[in-house]
């Protein structure tokens, strides 16, 4: 789709590029000099519009050929597989996560689409025997309508993508928003989509700030699903009005995490180190599934803390499209601020800052920081209770594995957990009783496959699951029909 100048990136409403009514800077936060282009920024009046199409869309898509759906997903899948590199670098670029990562985001993306264009094909519904003579029953799935999608900044294409593709498959139309910090991403993978073949108005791109386009997707009567994933603040937000509109919209909300890794006596020092440093630093420790508690039983605690201070020390961070890079910088100014700030609540709290934890200067103006690890802390601190998505993670020293159990549960999240055991009984006691929609066994708590369910419970999620075949209990409504035959 068109964009405008070379450097300018429209909205996209029923099948054409629009500019907005304003424009925002997209800026890189590895160096704050490069600015990746500017980006349309709807108001109101323009997202009523994208819903309105998406409205007028949905008769003829709610009943296309199964084949078509399958075969434009099919059709993006490929292209954003053969572009993975380019796409993964543009992601790198506005994101900070490193560029195996940004890459690896977008062979993700790649794939789901690929899942998904299956999925296509693969809707059936159930013929059930009436408990009344003559009668027949029928049990099928049905497209929901107009679903609006709204977005946050640390996966710019996979959330976009698992959100938009099983909307897709099932025969939704999309009214999706970005976040405002991350445009570039969202804008190519829609490009992608509908130059695949979507019909005009099957899927909307409206950038812009969240309480202005998301506020107005939110409120519409004609969005009667909303699919988000974000802060818990702002989901909230969501499901307040969503729930008091009317009609009332299905929803769908994956938040924050507070996600503990419980590493026992009896792990493999190795694993456990590698575990702890990938959870909970990687993307710049900016996953909802990061693993910010380090739950260790006092056996293991001085040599995982030693061995864990060890590596961090290596770590290379730096400009994101560096080659070498470890750890890009936080994505911008606030979330730096953010960071910072629970690095001085932590120490005045009493938690010892081990390593870490301080702004770093490289080569170009970039959001730069050392990952902070805190030991001694408790899992009353507010840096054991409170999100910081940033990399500051802290050691909760317990004595077994009943008492690492009991810290790992008290949260008000769960979204993911894992545990660094050899033992199989406290490996299958764990995977039982974690509070945690995903378990991970000596794996770190970030890391998932996009054909299985994605989500959590307690504070992180609210109602159905995302990913694999689990998605179309959202994207879906299911009808009864009976006949007398
Ligand atoms: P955020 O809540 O600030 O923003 C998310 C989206 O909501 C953005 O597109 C934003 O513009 C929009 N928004 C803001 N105010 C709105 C309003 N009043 N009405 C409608 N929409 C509005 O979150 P963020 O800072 O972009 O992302 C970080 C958060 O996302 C973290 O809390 C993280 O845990 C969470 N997250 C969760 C998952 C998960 O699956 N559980 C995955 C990734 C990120």
């Amino acid at each position: 789709m068109s964009h405008g100048s070379s450097s300018e990136f429209h909205n996209f409403i029923n099948g054409a590029a629009v500019a907005g009514p304003g424009a925002a800077a997209n800026i890189n936060p590895s160096n704050t000099k490069d600015v990746i282009g500017l980006f349309a920024q709807a108001d109101k009046a323009q997202t009523h519009e994208a819903i309105a199409a998406a409205k007028a869309a949905f008769p003829a898509w709610s009943r296309s050929n199964p084949q078509l759906r399958h075969d434009i997903l099919k059709k993006a899948s490929d292209e954003v597989i053969a572009r993975k590199d380019e796409l993964g670098r543009l992601l790198s670029r506005e994101e900070g996560k490193t560029l195996a990562e940004g890459i690896g985001e977008a062979m993700r993306a790649g794939q789901i689409l690929g899942f998904f264009a299956g999925e296509a094909l693969r809707l059936g519904g159930e013929a059930v025997p009436s408990v009344r003579p003559g009668v027949g029953i029928e049990v099928t799935r049905e497209p929901l309508g107009v679903i609006g999608m709204i977005t946050p900044w640390n996966f710019p294409i996979a959330i976009p993508a698992w959100k938009i593709a099983p909307a897709l498959a099932h025969g939704n139309t999309i009214v999706f928003k970005p976040a405002d910090l991350v445009p570039g991403s969202a804008w190519a993978l829609v490009d992608i989509l509908n130059r695949a073949g979507l019909p005009a108005g099957v899927l909307n791109l409206v950038m812009g700030r969240g309480s202005v386009v998301g506020q107005a997707i939110t409120e519409h009567k004609d969005v009667l699903g909303i699919s988000f994933t974000g802060s818990v603040k702002t989901g909230r937000m969501i499901a307040a009005t969503a729930i008091a509109a009317s009609p009332m919209k299905k929803i769908q909300l994956e938040m924050g995490g507070k996600n503990p890794l419980v590493v026992l006596d009896d792990a493999d020092l190795a694993v456990a180190v590698d575990c702890a440093l990938n959870g909970a630093f990687f993307s710049t420790g900016q996953r909802c599934t990061a693993s910010s508690r380090l739950i260790v039983t006092e056996g293991i605690h001085d040599r995982f803390v030693a061995a864990l201070a060890e590596k961090m020390k290596a770590l290379v961070i730096d400009d994101a499209l560096k080659a070498g890079t470890q750890i890009g910088p936080v994505v911008d100014q606030s979330q730096l601020d953010q960071d910072l700030s629970y690095v001085d609540i932590g120490v005045k709290e009493g938690a010892r800052l081990l390593a870490g934890g301080e702004r770093l200067n490289r080569e170009t103006p970039g959001f730069y920081m050392a990952p902070a690890l805190f030991t001694e802390a408790t899992n009353q601190m507010r840096i054991s209770r409170e999100e910081i998505f940033g990399p500051v993670a802290s050691v909760i020293r317990v004595r077994d594995y009943e008492e690492a159990l009991a810290v790992s549960n008290d949260t008000e999240f769960g979204l993911s957990s894992g545990i660094c055991t050899t033992s199989l009984k406290h490996a299958t006691h764990y995977k039982r009783n974690s509070e945690a929609g995903m378990v991970m066994v000596n794996l770190p708590t970030a890391g998932v496959d996009y054909h299985v369910p994605f989500g959590g419970r307690k504070g992180s999620s609210y109602g159905p699951r995302e990913q694999g075949a689990y998605a179309k209990e959202f994207y879906t409504t299911v009808k009864t029909a009976y006949t007398l035959a």
